[in-house]
C-alpha cells in the first residue's frame, strides 16, 4: 500500500483548475474566444496556486512567498526590458528554467522523499511506483535544460546559427535514446550512480538533439523545447501525486506538439526528424547574398496610395518589420480608407509570420482589425492571382520565391505566398540590404512589378494614409 494520501479538497480544486486550462485552450483556439479563454486560463492558475499555498505541506508560506516573489519580481523586470527581436531567446530561456525546475525537483524528492509522501510505508526507499516516473521527469527535464540553452545561445548569437554536424550524429542520437530507455526503465531498482547517469546522459541529449539544428528552423524547436516542458513537468506529477501538475503539464505537452506539428507543415519540415534532432542540417548553410546591383524600382508613398486606389482588391502581407515599426494600427487605418473607396481588402497570415506563433494575429487583433478580414496562408493563396496589389509590410522570408525553387536555400521547401502573380506588389522594408531572419535575398525586390517603399514602416504608411485622404 502506498503512504501518500490526497485531500479530496485538494484534488477537487486541482481538477477544477484543469478544467478551467482546458476551456482556456479551447478559448484561445479562436480569436473572437481568446479573451475568455485567457481569463479561464487566469482563474485556473489562480485556484491552483491557492490551493497548493493554502496545503503547503513542504516549505513554509513564507518561503514560497519569498520564492515567488524573487522568481517572478526577475521574470517582470526581464520581459519588460526585452526587445520584441529577443523574444525567440527569451522563450528559449525560460523553458530551460522549467527543464532545471524539474531536474531540480527530481533531486529534492530523490535525497528526501519523506518530504514529498513518496516513501515506502515504514521503509527507507522511494515508492515503486514513484521511481520510473522520477527517471522520466529528470531525463525529460534535463533534455529540455540544455536542448533550451542552446538553442538560446543560437537565437542570441552567442553560438553560430550553423548547423553543427557530428559524424554519425543519427547513429549517435539513437543510441543515447536507447540508453536513456535501458537506463530509466533499470531505475525500478533505485541507486543514485543509475539516477545521476539518466540526469547526466539526458543533459547530453538535450545539447546532441540541438547543435545540428540550423538558425532558420529554430522556431519549430522552440514550440517542440515547450512541449518537452510540458511533459517533464507531468512527470513530476506522477512522482509527487500532484493532479494539477500532471493536468498541466500534460496540456503544455501536447498543445505545444500539436503547434510543432503545425508549424512543420508550415515550414514543410518532417515531425519525425525534429523529435529526433537534426532536422533541416541537410537544407545548406544559407542562401544566395543581397545582390543590390540588380535592377530594381523605388516607389513612393503616393504612388502606393493612387494605385491602391484604383485597384479592386488589395492583399496586405504583414511580417516581423510592421511588429518592429508598430505599424499595425496606421495599417487598419490605410485599410478603412481603402473600404471607404470601394477596395477589398483582406490580410494574409503566415503561420511563422514574424518571431512567434500567433505574432501577427495578435498585432492585428490589438489594432481592431475585423477577424473576417484575415486570412490563413492556405485559404488565401489562391487568390493572388487575381490581385491587383499585394502590398507586403515588413514580410520577407514568407513571400520569398527562393522557399519554391531554389533547392540551396535555407528556406527551400516552406511554403510561402504566391505574391509574385500580383499584378502590382509594393514592398515596405528600411533598405536593400536588410534581409529577413533566414538571411537571404529576395527575387521579389527586382520583379517588373514590384515598387520597393524604403522607410520604416509606420512612417511609410503614415504616408499613404496622408496621400489617400487627399
Ligand atoms: P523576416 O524576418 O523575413 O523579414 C522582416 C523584414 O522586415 C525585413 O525585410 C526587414 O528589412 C523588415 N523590417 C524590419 N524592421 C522594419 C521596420 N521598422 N520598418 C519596415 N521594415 C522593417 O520576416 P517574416 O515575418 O517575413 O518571416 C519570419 C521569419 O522569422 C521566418 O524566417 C521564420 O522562420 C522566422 N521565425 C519565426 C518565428 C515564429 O514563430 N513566427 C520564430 C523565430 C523565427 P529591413 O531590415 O531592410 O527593414
Amino acid at each position: 500500500m502506498e503512504a501518500h494520501v490526497v485531500n479530496p479538497w485538494v484534488a477537487a480544486a486541482y481538477l477544477i483548475a484543469g478544467i478551467c486550462f482546458i476551456l482556456a485552450l479551447r478559448g484561445l483556439s479562436s480569436p473572437a474566444t481568446s479573451r475568455t479563454g485567457n481569463r479561464y486560463g487566469m482563474i485556473g492558475m489562480a485556484i491552483a496556486v491557492a490551493t497548493t499555498l493554502v496545503t503547503h505541506e513542504i516549505a513554509s508560506l513564507p518561503e514560497i512567498l519569498v520564492a515567488i516573489a524573487i522568481g517572478g519580481g526577475i521574470g517582470f523586470a526581464i520581459a519588460r526590458r526585452i526587445p520584441m527581436t529577443a523574444m525567440p531567446q527569451l522563450v528559449a530561456a525560460f523553458h530551460s528554467l522549467v527543464g532545471l525546475a524539474a531536474v531540480l525537483v527530481g533531486i529534492a524528492a530523490y535525497y528526501n522523499p519523506a518530504a514529498f509522501g513518496i516513501l515506502e510505508p515504514g521503509g527507507l526507499d522511494i515508492l515503486k511506483g514513484s521511481r520510473i516516473e522520477m527517471g522520466l521527469g529528470v531525463a525529460i527535464g534535463a533534455v529540455t535544460f540544455s536542448g533550451s540553452v542552446i538553442a538560446f545561445a543560437k537565437l542570441n548569437g552567442n553560438m553560430s546559427g550553423a548547423p553543427i554536424l557530428l559524424p554519425a550524429r543519427h547513429v549517435i542520437n539513437l543510441g543515447a535514446l536507447l540508453a536513456i530507455v535501458v537506463l530509466v526503465s533499470l531505475f525500478h531498482w533505485n541507486t543514485p550512480t543509475l539516477f545521476w547517469a539518466i540526469v547526466l546522459l539526458s543533459f547530453a541529449i538535450g545539447f546532441l538533439l540541438i547543435i545540428p539544428i540550423g538558425g532558420a528552423d529554430m522556431p519549430v524547436v522552440v514550440s517542440m523545447l515547450n512541449s518537452y516542458s510540458g511533459w517533464a513537468a507531468a512527470a513530476m506529477g506522477f512522482t509527487l501525486h500532484n493532479t494539477a501538475m500532471i493536468i498541466t503539464g500534460a496540456l503544455v505537452g501536447s498543445s505545444g506538439a500539436i503547434l510543432s506539428y503545425i508549424m512543420c507543415k508550415a515550414m514543410n519540415r518532417s515531425f519525425i526528424s525534429v523529435i529526433a534532432g537534426g532536422f533541416g542540417a541537410e537544407a545548406g548553410a544559407g542562401g544566395a547574398a543581397a545582390a543590390t546591383d540588380r535592377p530594381w524600382k523605388r516607389g513612393s508613398a503616393e504612388d502606393a496610395a493612387f494605385l491602391m486606389k484604383e485597384a479592386e482588391n488589395v492583399i496586405i502581407i504583414p511580417g516581423y518589420g510592421m511588429a518592429v515599426a508598430q505599424a499595425q494600427h496606421i495599417v487598419r487605418e490605410m485599410a478603412d480608407q481603402l473600404k471607404a473607396h470601394g477596395v477589398g481588402v483582406k490580410y494574409a497570415i503566415h503561420p511563422v509570420a514574424g518571431r512567434m506563433p500567433g505574432h501577427m494575429n495578435v498585432l492585428l487583433a490589438e489594432a481592431s482589425v475585423p477577424y473576417d478580414e484575415v486570412f490563413e496562408l492556405e485559404d488565401i493563396n489562391g487568390e493572388f492571382a487575381q490581385c491587383d496589389v499585394a502590398f507586403i509590410i515588413g514580410a520577407n522570408d514568407v513571400v520569398n520565391p527562393a522557399a519554391k525553387t531554389d533547392r540551396s536555400s535555407p528556406i527551400y521547401g516552406m511554403p510561402v505566398f504566391d505574391v509574385e502573380k500580383a499584378k502590382t506588389i509594393f514592398f515596405i522594408k528600411r533598405s536593400m540590404g536588410g534581409q529577413g531572419y533566414a538571411g537571404v535575398d529576395n527575387d521579389v525586390f527586382y520583379m517588373d512589378q514590384t515598387m520597393m517603399l524604403l522607410a520604416d514602416a509606420k512612417k511609410m504608411v503614415e504616408d499613404i494614409v496622408k496621400a489617400l485622404a487627399d
